[in-house]
């Protein structure tokens, strides 16, 4: 394994120069495009971490599918259909060209934007603090790790330019589907996405997701299988933006992408893979951390199809 790893790494190293460091967030642009790392958690007890498996980046958009398990934890799965539907959009993340009749639950889904700010309300809590130190925390449980903490400089940088949220999630209040105050729930937003993650972190959530919310060490359940089975379909079809139905092509099992360089990857019953390396595609997608996740699925058979 560590030799397949290796050897991985070298052959998708070249595509880096395919891509860029996503600068939208101005603080992302500052990341070093040769970074590339990456970490398998195997359900035989096996641990292969190789390269900048631990340079720390901002989890972004990979932390959709914790918000998504929440939302669904915290409420049940009636209410959070009955606001986000599971359909892919097909089009960018941040897409906010919703004419009239698009903008309904049956639309969006939980791994764009406007999905997971809306499923942002469904988190409990008293007070937006309330609700991102829950989250915070179960993040730390999911990726074991409990020093996580937030980059502040992501977080502000997002901050001072993330209007396209604050419109979608203007939008999402104007439409009567949430009724939070937005700069609150944005702001709420904006800050999990900043959390601190390494590959190894991102393995960690993979391998709970790809044994159904079990931890495999201690045997402690730590989300319902019927919710980490909702959150891996969803992944399935929506979580590579509008890259998914390539990527269920080449790759062939759920994953979720972050702007931020990170892609977590789950091949059920089997293993959980975090990768890094921060030169995206037009889509938003880490094009080297692709290319190494085909040349593993290819090479261990992983795709579900
Ligand atoms: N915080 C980022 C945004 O909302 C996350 C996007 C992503 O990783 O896809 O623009």
């Amino acid at each position: 394994m560590e030799a397949l790893l290796k050897n991985i790494l070298e052959d998708s190293r070249r595509f880096i120069k395919e891509g860029a460091v996503a600068n939208y967030i101005p603080e992302l642009a500052k990341a070093n495009a040769d970074n590339f790392g990456v970490c398998v958690l195997s359900n035989d007890n096996q641990r292969y971490c190789l390269g900048d498996y631990n340079v720390p980046f901002t989890i972004q958009s990979i932390i959709k599918p914790i918000i998504l398990l929440m939302a669904l934890t915290d409420t049940d799965i009636a209410r959070v259909r009955a606001l986000v539907g599971v359909e892919a959009t097909g089009k960018p993340f941040d897409a906010f060209n919703y004419s009239d009749q698009a903008l309904t639950g049956e639309h969006i889904n939980p791994m764009i934007n406007t999905g997971a700010i809306a499923l942002c309300t469904l988190i409990r809590g008293r007070s937006y603090e309330e609700k991102f130190s829950r989250l915070l925390e179960m993040t730390k449980i999911i990726t074991d790790n409990p020093t996580l903490e937030i980059d502040e400089k992501v977080y502000l940088s997002e901050k001072n330019t993330g209007n396209k949220n604050r419109a979608l999630a203007y939008m999402l209040k104007a439409y009567n589907m949430i009724d939070a105050d937005v700069e609150e729930v944005v702001d709420f937003y904006f800050r999990v996405c900043s959390i601190k993650v390494n590959c190894v972190d991102l393995a960690n959530i993979a391998f709970l997701l790809a044994n159904h919310g079990e931890n495999q060490k201690t045997g402690e359940r730590i989300f319902s299988a019927q919710y980490a089975k909702y959150v891996n379909a969803v992944l399935m079809t929506c979580g590579m933006y509008d890259g998914s139905g390539e990527f269920a092509l080449k790759v062939g099992i759920p994953a979720k992408s972050g702007v931020g360089g990170g892609i977590m990857a789950v091949a059920p019953n089997r293993m959980g893979i975090g990768v890094y390396s921060p030169a995206l595609d037009k889509k938003g997608n880490s094009v080297a951390g692709i290319k190494a996740l085909e040349g593993l699925s290819k090479t261990l058979d992983l795709s579900i199809f």
